[in-house]
């Protein structure tokens, strides 16, 4: 019988009671019974601070553990939350995948999950389930408004780009685009997953959580211009919901959008990979994207790589070496919302 059913408790307990207002900081206890530890759990630190009315938001980092933007910003934030004035309730997870943060990979040492790729979770599934499990029952339907803070991690690298997904009620859309303009990122980009439906954001919005993402830099490494527009970006999502006090000027932002297939390039095969581009290049059709070469094979004419629509591109693969299908990049167009 499938266990991913809203009515199961999840097998997550909080050290924090999320309805008691103040400030709190504790954890999530994610029970994990091994060889060194039979009755053991791993701790998640988990801070709150909760004044009265107003919209609950739902900041985290570390879903991917090799991106570090997220995590800085909100470590930042956490410690100034015991003084921060808050209308409404604020929850902030600086590590949400916290066995991949703590081994600085994307997925997690111990069971391989890819917290993006594991919704909706399952109570009794892997460690990295019950967390996907664990938002979908107990923080999302508390959740108003979720940002949850990415980058390219080890793979691939991002011009530091604010992710946004208009919500499917149209009666929220001028509230979001408000929002939008509020932060005003200098990109702000629709994604398109091809279909993925397995994320953060696809299980954010089923459950009607105005959601906001976003791609702060990668190579995993921290950007320090992706920092300071996450920080930023961050600062401004409260003063615009009326959060924390704070000028919240309607700064304005350029949106793009990724538009399928088309703007995607993959490699047809393994290799080293030798980009024709760099971030922030606007490229046409036709165009080479790059070439693979074969190092066991050096006379081998590269194996060229082209772009297959028009666009600016946003993000480039960080690794050369490369496998067939792996991504070495893709595009986005500028749209007006
Ligand atoms: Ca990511």
């Amino acid at each position: 019988m499938p266990d991913t059913h809203s009515s199961t408790p999840s097998l997550i307990t909080s050290t924090i009671d999320f309805d008691s207002p103040g400030f709190h900081a504790g954890h999530l206890r994610l029970p994990y019974s091994h060889d060194r530890s039979g009755y053991g759990f791993i701790p998640v630190p988990v801070f709150m601070v909760h004044a009265g009315p107003g919209p609950t938001v739902l900041l985290t980092g570390g879903n991917h553990g090799d991106e570090y933007e997220g995590p800085i910003a909100l470590m930042k934030l956490a410690r100034r939350l015991p003084w921060l004035s808050v209308r409404g309730r604020l929850i902030v997870i600086p590590a949400l995948n916290y066995p991949a943060v703590m081994n600085a990979t994307r997925t997690s040492p111990i069971d391989g999950g890819n917290l993006n790729r594991s919704f909706p979770g399952q109570r009794n599934g892997t460690l990295t389930e019950m967390i996907a499990h664990h938002l979908e029952t107990v923080l999302f339907p508390i959740t108003d408004v979720a940002f949850d803070l990415h980058a390219g991690g080890a793979s691939t690298n991002y011009l530091p780009t604010l992710l946004a997904a208009w919500p499917d009620d149209e009666r929220k859309h001028a509230d979001y685009t408000r929002l939008v303009d509020t932060i005003g990122a200098p990109r702000t980009l629709i994604m398109d997953l091809l279909g993925e439906n397995r994320t953060f954001a696809a299980a954010a919005q089923r459950h009607g959580v105005m959601f906001f993402c976003g791609e702060f830099g990668g190579h995993a490494v921290c950007n320090l211009d992706g920092l300071e527009v996450a920080e930023r970006s961050i600062e401004r999502l409260l003063t615009g919901l009326d959060l924390i006090d704070g000028p919240a000027p309607r700064a304005g932002t350029v949106t793009y959008a990724v538009e399928g297939h088309r703007h995607y390039v993959f490699a047809p095969e393994a290799g080293i990979f030798e980009p024709a581009f760099r971030l922030g290049d606007q490229v046409k059709a036709g165009q080479p994207a790059g070439w693979i070469h074969h190092p066991s094979h050096p006379q081998r004419p590269a194996t060229p790589v082209h772009f297959e629509g028009d666009g600016m591109a946003i993000c480039i693969r960080a690794l050369a070496h490369c496998e067939a299908g792996d991504c070495l990049g893709h595009l986005a167009s500028v749209v007006s919302h």
